[in-house]
């Protein structure tokens, strides 16, 4: 039976989507029919996107699976009915992005970047850095981006330990779980990143008690969720100087309205949620495959966890 694929993301994308899905889908041998329009009772799949059109699923009566085209689901396994199996976005170009801003922010900390390039005001001050294998650096959340960006620190020297909720052995990488896995964790971090999901169980994952736990004048790249960190507690450590810098790429509320004080502090950087997008060449081969998958009685890739929220 052929099946109906409705392509539910941003309006903008279809364009590019369309022909890499169809391209896909016919690759694979998949007997599909792909239209951004389509009658919610006739539909099978659900190509999804909060910043698409769909906010209502009760009308798609025969859905057999609902496929994010993000990586980051916490606004969308609320809406998606708990029964239905929810897919999240896994693809080489999010890990690729994702690896390239964490280890472009990270070496402009390690290299002391700003001091040398901006900082010097007419002063000659050599002052090397410390090599990779002397600086310490802890991914929190060792999950599709979180491995990716911690292999490749470890690659080029870096100590790197990371934490998760299940306990991980990734060659090259000291892995941490549970409570006091985060306080070994962060105890030694001269750099924080933060990787995990934004669920009930890692909100202000970072607060006055954890980063407490850091090295003085610790650096901070947040590029997974606002919720992770308790705003009002990492600018009072900025302030006492316990934390040196942060560069924050999300929010929790974005964009970050221009009075926030993250705008105006001097030890914060702010990009505006760019860290790393999906590509829809890569997406396009993850979404087609688990449509084959499914129509072939195969499990799913990338199974959202409902019970914990991504
Ligand atoms: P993922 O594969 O689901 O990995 C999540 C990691 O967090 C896993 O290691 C997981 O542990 C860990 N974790 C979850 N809950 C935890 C808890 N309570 N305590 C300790 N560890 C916990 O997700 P991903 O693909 O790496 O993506 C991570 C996040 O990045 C996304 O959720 C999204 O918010 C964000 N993101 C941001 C951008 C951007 O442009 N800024 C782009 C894409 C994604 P287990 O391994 O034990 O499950």
């Amino acid at each position: 039976m052929t099946a109906n694929i409705l392509f539910a993301g941003h309006p903008d994308a279809w364009p590019a989507y369309e022909p890499l899905l169809k391209a896909e889908l016919a690759r694979l041998g998949v007997d599909s029919d792909l239209r951004n329009e389509f009658a919610p009772e006739e539909v099978d799949y659900i190509v999804y996107a909060p910043s698409g059109p769909v906010s209502d699923f009760t009308p798609f009566t025969r859905l057999k699976a609902v496929l994010s085209l993000w990586a980051g689901v916490e606004k969308i396994v609320p809406v998606v009915p708990a029964e239905l199996p929810l897919t999240r976005m896994v693809d080489s170009g999010l890990e690729q992005g994702m690896t390239e801003w964490v280890v472009g922010h990270t070496l402009r900390y390690h290299l002391g970047m700003d001091a040398h390039i901006l900082g010097q005001n007419g002063h000659w001050e050599p002052k090397a850095p410390p090599l990779a294998k002397d600086r310490s650096v802890t991914v929190l959340g060792l999950g599709a981006l979180g491995t990716a960006s911690a292999k490749a620190l470890a690659v080029l020297g870096f100590q790197v330990s990371g934490w998760s909720r299940s306990q991980k052995d990734i060659a090259g990488i000291t892995c941490h779980s549970g409570a006091e896995g985060l306080k070994a964790a962060l105890a030694q971090a001269e750099i924080v990143i933060l990787l995990l999901p934004d669920t009930p169980a890692t909100e202000n994952t970072l607060n006055a008690e954890t980063l407490a736990l850091l090295p003085k004048g610790a650096r901070i790249l947040n590029p997974g969720r606002g919720p992770l960190i308790d705003d009002d507690a990492l600018l009072a450590a900025l302030d006492s100087g316990q934390v040196g810098h942060d560069t924050l790429d999300v929010f929790r509320v974005e964009p970050l309205p221009p009075e926030h004080p993250y705008w105006a502090h001097p030890n914060v950087t702010v990009t505006p949620h760019i860290a790393s997008e999906t590509r829809e060449s890569t997406a396009a081969e993850v979404i087609a495959e688990n449509i084959r998958r499914t129509e072939a009685g195969e499990p799913l890739l990338h199974l959202v966890d409902r019970s914990l929220g991504y």
